[in-house]
């Protein structure tokens, strides 16, 4: 008997990490092509969050055996503090957030919220703690309120209308003809990638989670509609723990600490005045992004 139950099992655990809002990050970590590798330990305990107090301790990983991509990382953000991660294209930033979630298991180390290492919690709990900000919000072909509403079961519209102005997205509601009711998506209203964002912001604001992970989108965005959702993301940052996982570093200047990830390990930590005065690798990637600025602004003119 316990065969026969044992699918079923396993379908009502998809169907609930999907309610819990994993679909959200389908952008970020390619849901469908993850591996369920990833399995509670027995009798695992929910994870309890009184502060967000995230650590990794000497965590080592890789997608496949013999190929490290992380290779003995320690961070240590403090409850509400905010730590940005910067570094190449294929360092392991990602990957780092992707371990957070536990979409996989570590090959060495730990990762421990508020004391508890994260592998020995349900992966339900776990994740109700964590929002993500993806850097490519997926919208359900349905009204812009219900896309908002998601972000937690049972949510009623006074308070998607308070999360959408704490998104800065109430105002662009309120201009269509039909507000909350607009449908989006294929057939729908299409919203520009900072707007969308900004969707993916209300939503994490109604889940109201003490840990947050930030994807900034790679795209460039212009400079005023930057301005603007970075004004944002500083507010949903307020009280979480945050990691922002950066590509422009003009985002991460008001972060706690800074680390520069390089080929899997750590190479620079500190504040950004910090790293400026160390003129490494931080340094050369600041002033080759202000270089570029510069020639946009100028091009632009
Ligand atoms: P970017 O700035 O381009 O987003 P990143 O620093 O976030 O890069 P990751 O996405 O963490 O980098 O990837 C780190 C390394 O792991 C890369 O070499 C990448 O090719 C590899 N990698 C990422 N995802 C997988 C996967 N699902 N299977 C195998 N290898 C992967």
């Amino acid at each position: 008997l316990s065969q026969l139950f044992r699918p079923l099992d396993l379908l009502g655990m998809v169907y609930r990490t999907i309610r819990q809002g994993v679909i959200d990050m389908g952008a970020m970590f390619d849901l469908i092509d993850t591996p369920s590798e990833v399995v509670d330990v027995a009798n695992a305990p929910s994870l309890t969050v009184p502060n967000g107090h995230v650590r990794f301790e000497n965590v080592r990983f890789g997608y496949d055996p013999g190929m490290p991509i992380l290779k003995g990382i320690d961070l240590d953000i403090p409850a509400g503090k905010t730590l940005a991660v910067v570094g190449p294209s294929g360092a392991g930033k990602s990957t780092l957030a992707r371990l957070l979630y536990r979409f996989y298991d570590l090959t060495g180390g730990r990762i421990t919220v508020d004391g508890q290492d994260i592998a020995q919690v349900t992966q339900a709990s776990l994740r109700s703690a964590i929002g993500i900000v993806p850097q490519d919000t997926v919208l359900f072909n349905d009204t812009i309120g219900y896309n908002i509403a998601y972000g937690r079961e049972g949510a009623g519209r006074s308070e998607v209308e308070k999360a959408a102005r704490g998104a800065a997205i109430a105002a662009f509601i309120e201009r269509q003809p039909q507000g909350y009711d607009t449908r989006v998506g294929e057939r729908g209203l299409k919203l520009s990638g900072g707007e969308k964002q900004r969707v993916a912001i209300a939503r994490t604001l109604l889940k109201n989670p003490p840990v947050l992970i930030l994807d900034e989108a790679t795209s460039a965005l212009d400079s005023r509609t930057e301005g603007e959702i970075l004004d944002t993301l500083q507010a949903i940052e307020r009280g979480r723990t945050t990691i922002v996982i950066a590509h422009r570093l003009s985002t991460v200047v008001h972060a706690d600490e800074i680390v520069v990830l390089e080929a899997g390990q750590v190479v620079e930590r500190g504040s950004h005045a910090a790293l400026l005065r160390k003129d490494g690798l931080y340094a050369e990637m600041w002033n080759r992004q202000a270089q570029e600025r510069a020639e946009e602004a100028v091009a632009a003119e």
